[in-house]
Formats: C-alpha cells, structure tokens, sequence
C-alpha cells in the first residue's frame, strides 16, 4: 500500500492528514487521488460511505483551489444537511494549514440570509444541497460561472431523494469545462444517465463490485414471530452491553414510537426523522455522538449521511424497501477500519427478503439467535465484574469513609459482600429473564410447514382470541365497537363471517365504544377491507378505513390509534 506522499500531496495537507492521524490512504483515496491530481477529464467512482471517499474527492479538490481570486471554484452536491456539514467539516480540517480556502456550506433549515453572507464574503469552495442551491440561484444570490470542479457524493441517494431535476438544472448553470467527479455507494440506472449526459469520457473506479456491500460489516439475521421483534431487539441490546446502535425503522411514526417504548423500558434512545425541527434534531445527534444515547432509532432518509465513529451495530427493526437502502443504512457501521454488525430482526414472512438481499448484493448473512435468558445474564455478569476490576479507585478522597464503611459492613462476609455489590444491577435483569421464553423461531420446522408455528406456542398475552398471524400487519378501523355489543371474542366471529378470514388473519383488536381497531395481516388487509363496502350491522352501515384518516371525528381518536400503535410494542420478556 502506498503512503500519502506518494500520491504527490502537497507538504501543507500532508501535515494535516498527520494531525487527523491519517496514517496511510484507504484504497478509494488510493485509487482515485492520483487520478485526480494529474488528469484533467471526469470520473465516476463507486464508493460507500465510510471508505474515506470525502478526502479522495476533497484532497485534489483543494489542490485545485486558486485562493487569490475570490469565486466559487469548487462546487460539492450532497444529498441532506448532516452530509453538507460533514463534508464541509473535512474540507476545513484538510485546508488546515492552506492559507485562503474558504468553504461554506448551504443547506435547507436554516437561515438562508446567513448563507449568503457567507458566499458574499468569498467562498471559493460551496458545499450545498441541491434544493438550497436552486433556491439561492434563483435569488441571484450565487454565481456558479466559475465552477472548474463539480462533486456530486451520495450521487444515488441525490436521485433517490427526487433532486434529479434540480440536479440537472444546476449543472447547466455552470461552465462546460469544468471537471465532474461523481461518488455514488451504487451504480443505478439515473446515476449512470447522469455520468452519460454530464460527463465527458468519465473514468470509471470500482472498489469491487457494483452493489457489493463493505466487507468490513458482518451481517446477521434472527427470525421471530413478527409481533417478537421488539422483545427481540431488547434482548440484543442487554446481551451486549457496549452496544451502540442505529435502529432503522421504516416511518417516521415508527421510528417515533419505538424509540418512546425503549426509554420508557428504560433504554437511552431517542427518534431522528423529518417530523423533527432542525434543532431537535440537531439536539438528538448531539447527544447520540457523545454516547448519552446509546441508540438512535431512525427512518432511511434522516439517518442519510450520519457520520458517527464506532457504531457497533445497524438494526434493522423494519427491513429497507430497496436494496440500496440497506447499503445505505449497514455502512453507517463498519467504518474508518472498523468493524461491525449489520443484524436484521425479521418476522418468518422476511426471511425471502434476506435470501434476495444475499442474492443481490453477494454477501453472507449470518443466522443468529435471540440471545435467551440466561446468556443475558452471563454476560451481563461479566460486565459487571470487568466494571469493578477496572474501576478507578481514587484512594485519597475514599480513604476518610472507610473506617465507617468497614464498621457498616463488618458483619458481611466477602462472598456476601460480592454477591450483594453485583446485585445492585444484576437484579434487574435476573427479574426480566426469569422464566424468559425462546423468541426464536425453528426455521426447520417452519421450512416443512409454513403455517405451522414451528416451536412450541409461547404463552400470549391475553388478547382472548386465538393465535394472531405472524406477518406484518396493518391496522383497520371500523365504526362499531362496545355499544354495539362486542367484545373480543364477538368481534373476532364478526370479522371472521363477513371477510371469510380465519383468526390467523387478525392481530390485535382494541375496542372502544363506538368504534375499534383490528390488525389485520398485510397479506389479506385490502381483501378483507373489501367484503365491508355494502356491510351493515344492525341497520347501521358499516365503515371502515385504514388505521386513521378521516373515518371518525371522535376526539379521543389519534389518541387511540397512537395507544393502539404502541401497544405493538409493549410486552414483558
Ligand atoms: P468518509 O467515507 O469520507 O465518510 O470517511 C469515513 C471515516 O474515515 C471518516 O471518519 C474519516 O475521518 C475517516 N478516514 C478517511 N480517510 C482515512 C484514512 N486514510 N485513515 C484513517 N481514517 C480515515
């Protein structure tokens, strides 16, 4: 492997990558910065997040900069504000010791009057969003006339996002000559249409295969009941307790609630989705980057462009709708030489996905069990003890209490006295896990019978119905409830006779007076929905709705459907 002198680095940023304690080039900045620095055409390099891509485009990018003309000579595209700062970040730490870079970077969510102050005050280097930057153009507010380097990174989530056109339209506003460089963590088809209509003659730099994920991350699955997957997700987390996690979720009112149900479990976790204001979520990654969170639970498009060290896993409470997404969402771990676990917590009816995710992006997925009761506790144990081996003992200010201390604790012997100190925190889990059931799945028996349960049927919670169905489910309303004469039991009968469903098909059911609603497995939901059109019950007719909407006017209504929604989640191990 080659050192960065040899990439012909000039003296000033060689100095700054030695104070970042950049020892050597990874192989993106290996493959691309000598290409960059010498060539004059454009290029297309194909890298995840987290292999160093920011310096391998941001190194030759400074090189380039002229700092005694004062316009915007460099221009870098990324898809969110995290992303924009992060890079901007870098470039500073990189120009450390160059005299005359300035770089400002624009985004939306902030004041767009200080963003101008800024580029009017000389920037030569403008790291932007591509909606802020239409909106700046259109003020008249930035020239791009003198752009000779054009950097689009992320350049899939960009199109992903819907920015294409905005893309397209800024590119026109700069000059035809200048040289694009544009980084993408996969090869889809609009990136390609981009490379083909704004580049001339592009090299293309591969660091393996197209969608290939980084090797650097292990990934792992385990298979529960779908219902399980909360229960299952706290199980990890107390089997390891040097966990630091990104939990994906697919909606915002997911990500929302299932981050409520873990504080309330008593986890340090908190939301970050685009409900939030930018403040809030500033606050948020705040606190997850000095550690005081221990997880981040997240949708896809909130979490683009996080860039926190040491993230020691990727969980997949819901798996991604698109096979870039969970590129997009496991290279959150695994980064800067580290490794780390990409681990998906699926119902049965997933287990296909993972197979097609395998299949696409030709790596192995590790099957892991729930950690049960009793490892929890083991290592929860042993943590405990390489805690009090490890502890600093601050003699000096200890020393006056133990006189006192000793007397306190005379009549203990020393096995009393361990025993007593690791149960201060041991009882918790001990209480948890006590007669704590398998979550896991029999993926064997499954295998040969589908339907069948596959293990032993856990004792369920009393929803007073039979066994609900293990995919996912999705939630109906429907306009009759309590005083029309129902309960559990009833209720299930109806639905059973009017969609021709068995008790398999429906989860849980919440009833309230005057109206209720019922989880209905994903599979059968817009059937079922259908046998409702002319229904009516007691000569009254019957609507229904999916989950919310405009069904009801009841006032108590979304707080229902929010009680309803966590009710998902609750549950004791
Ligand atoms: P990036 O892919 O640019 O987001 O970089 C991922 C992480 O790797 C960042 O935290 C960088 O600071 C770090 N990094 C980039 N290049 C190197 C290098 N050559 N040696 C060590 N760390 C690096």
């Amino acid at each position: 492997m080659s050192s960065f002198e040899s990439l012909g680095i000039r003296a000033e940023i060689l100095r700054a990558l030695t104070d970042l304690g950049f020892e050597k080039p990874t192989p993106v900045q290996e493959k691309t910065i000598p290409l960059l620095l010498t060539g004059e055409g454009d290029m297309v390099a194909l890298a995840q997040t987290g292999t160093g891509k920011t310096a391998a485009f941001g190194i030759p990018m400074l090189e380039r900069i002229d700092t005694s003309q004062k316009t915007i000579q460099a221009l870098v595209l990324a898809p969110t504000r995290e992303l924009c700062v992060q890079i901007s970040r870098d470039f500073e730490h990189f120009a450390k010791h160059l005299t005359g870079i300035k770089v400002v970077s624009v985004y939306g969510g902030a004041n767009i009057r200080d963003q101008i102050r800024g580029i009017q005050r000389g920037a030569n280097v403008v790291v932007a969003t591509p909606g802020r930057l239409i909106d700046l153009l259109e003020r008249g507010a930035i020239d791009l006339g003198h752009v000779h380097t054009a950097i689009l990174d992320e350049a899939d989530e960009m199109l992903n996002m819907g920015f294409q056109e905005d893309l397209t339209s800024i590119l026109d506003r700069t000059p035809k000559e200048k040289r694009t460089w544009l980084f993408s963590a996969t090869m889809s088809r609009e990136v390609r249409r981009i490379a083909k209509n704004y580049m001339r003659e592009a090299e293309e730099v591969s660091m393996g295969e197209g969608n290939k994920a980084n090797e650097s991350i292990q990934h792992q699955y385990a298979v529960v009941m779908a219902r399980d997957r909360y229960l299952a997700l706290k199980r990890f987390v107390d089997a390891d307790p040097n966990l630091f996690a990104i939990v994906f979720c697919r909606t915002k009112q997911d990500t929302q609630e299932l981050a409520e149900s873990l504080t309330k479990d008593g986890y340090n976790a908190d939301a970050i989705h685009g409900d939030l204001s930018q403040q809030q979520r500033d606050r948020v990654m705040e606190r997850y980057r000095s550690k005081s969170l221990q997880m981040l639970v997240a949708t896809d498009v909130a979490a683009r462009g996080i860039d926190v060290s040491n993230v020691s896993h990727v969980i997949h409470f819901d798996l991604p709708g698109e096979v870039e997404s969970y590129t997009h969402r496991s290279g959150r771990t695994g980064r800067a030489g580290k490794t780390g676990i990409s681990l998906s917590i699926i119902g049965v009816r997933d287990v296909f996905k993972v197979r097609n995710l395998e299949r696409q992006l030709k790596v192995h997925f590790s099957y892991v069990k729930v950690p049960d009761g009793a490892e929890i506790c083991e290592r929860q144990l042993l943590t405990m003890i390489g805690k009090i081996k490890s502890v600093k003992v601050d003699e000096d200010a200890i020393s006056r209490y133990m006189d006192a201390v000793e007397l306190d604790l005379a009549d203990l012997t020393r096995e009393d006295l361990i025993k007593r100190v690791v149960s201060l925190e041991f009882n918790r889990f001990l209480k948890q896990y006590k007669d704590a059931r398998d979550l896991n799945v029999d993926m064997a028996s499954k295998d040969r019978n589908p339907r069948a349960g596959g293990q032993a049927r856990e004792p369920r919670e009393k929803s007073g119905f039979g066994r609900s169905s293990d995919g996912p489910m999705r939630s109906m309303f429907i306009n009759i409830g309590t005083k029309d004469g129902f309960d559990k039991g009833k209720m299930l009968g109806y639905l059973c006779g009017i969609t021709g469903l068995t008790g398999q098909n429906f989860g849980r059911i919440l009833l309230k007076d005057m109206y209720s609603f019922i989880d209905i497995d994903s599979e059968h939901f817009d059937e079922a929905m259908g046998h409702f059109k002319n229904a009516n019950y007691k000569g009254r007719k019957v609507r229904v709705d999916e989950g919310g909407g405009a069904a009801t006017g009841a006032r108590d209504f979304k707080a229902d459907k929010k009680k309803f929604n966590k009710a998902r989640y609750a549950g004791v191990a």
